[in-house]
């Protein structure tokens, strides 16, 4: 360990994830309320790419700029100071398949949860029981993070 994990302690990653809400890890990445808009569900998914890079998708459509705003950061903190620099056409379509990538990633993770939510919902009317209101409120939250995660896979 040593060099490579303090690295990574002062890294991109870390800096974004100190600046938001409780991420919780997902996949390959993390899930956390978005600061740029009125987030009700964990809609801003979190990745690093493998060259140290740190990947923002907000599910609710901000833009990354918009995000990096409301973190009181910019463009540059998300990339490792070896990556500071300008880049080429390939490294920014590279990139942005990255992103999208991780995004993707983040949907699956989402769906794959929220489908479990749905099938007990779903087990529970099937054997004639009638949800609460609690039970409902998270069965429609389920819908719309499925919703989302649609948007992004479609
Ligand atoms: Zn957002």
């Amino acid at each position: 360990m040593g060099a490579a994990l303090q690295w990574n302690a002062a890294g991109p990653l870390e800096r974004v994830l100190s600046r938001l809400d409780r991420p919780r890890r997902s996949g390959r990445g993390h899930l956390c309320r978005c600061p740029a808009h009125e987030d009700r569900s964990a809609s801003l998914s979190i990745a690093e790419g493998e060259d140290g890079r740190v990947l923002l998708h907000c599910f609710a459509g901000c833009s990354t700029e918009d995000v990096l705003a409301a973190m009181g950061l910019q463009v540059a903190d998300l990339f490792p100071p070896s990556q500071r620099r300008a880049h080429t056409p390939e490294e920014r379509r590279a990139a942005w398949r990255a992103a999208r990538e991780a995004a993707w990633s983040a949907a699956l993770g989402v769906l794959g949860r929220e489908a479990v939510v749905i099938e007990i919902a779903a087990n529970e009317l099937a054997a004639g029981s009638v949800l609460g209101a609690e039970d409902l409120a998270r069965l429609r939250l389920a819908c719309d993070r499925v919703q989302e995660a649609r948007a992004v896979l479609t």
